[in-house]
């Protein structure tokens, strides 16, 4: 079954975060994957295998919330489970986005914290949980990233990628976008020789964005 007009815009909004994700280096070749809420109990997903800045409506499915596809011709990401189970944590959230950002993944990978330094970080990050490994497409890291953002709108899953979610896709990317560059700036930080400095804690419940 073909997309509907509503699925098929969403599918390249999508597609247009997909290929700025890659440019920036945010995902290589065909890791990573996105999506968007269709309603209560169905989403908008990446295909498998596909390539991130490669994407059109056609390498889009649409999953119910027990993997049946609904429409489109592809087989839906391996990653299916994750996408649901953040759907089900999350009534509030339209958009889930994976990626494997180098950075993010490097510091989570080796127990080193992502400090938040900037009041964008502040701003969009918040907070983030993480995940020891299990290995992708399986129950296990679905449920426990699930479980990690009931609390916080990012999840850094070890030796693999980061999950991020918001109300909106605008908001989800920009918030993937400052998860990887708080993870630069305290590589960067660490360099200087700087181990503990972060945004000033007082100043969080009063951010809003100019
Ligand atoms: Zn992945």
């Amino acid at each position: 079954m073909a997309l509907t007009h509503e699925a098929s815009g969403l599918a390249q909004e999508l597609a247009a975060v997909g290929a700025d994700a890659v440019r920036r280096g945010l995902v290589l070749a065909s890791g990573g994957n996105l999506s968007a809420r269709l309603g209560e109990d169905r989403f908008l997903i990446t295909g498998s295998g596909t390539w991130l800045d490669r994407l059109t409506p056609e390498d889009f499915a649409v999953v119910s919330h027990d993997g049946t596809v609904e429409a489109g011709s592809v087989r839906p990401s391996s990653e299916w489970k994750l996408h649901q189970r953040a759907y089900a944590a999350r009534p509030d959230v339209t958009t889930v986005i994976h990626l494997h950002p180098q950075h993010a993944v490097l510091l989570a990978t080796l127990d080193v914290e992502i400090r938040l330094l900037t009041l964008d970080h502040a701003f969009y990050v918040r907070s983030m949980g993480l995940t020891p490994f299990y290995p992708n497409g399986s129950d296990e890291l679905a449920d426990t990233a699930a479980a990690e953002l009931a609390h916080h709108d990012c999840v850094v899953m070890r030796h693999h990628g980061c999950t991020v979610v918001g109300d909106s896709l605008e908001m989800t990317y920009r918030r993937a976008l400052n998860l990887e560059d708080a993870a630069k700036a305290t590589l960067i930080a660490r360099q200087l020789g700087d181990t503990d400095t972060r945004f000033p804690e007082e100043h969080l419940p009063s951010l809003h964005h100019a």
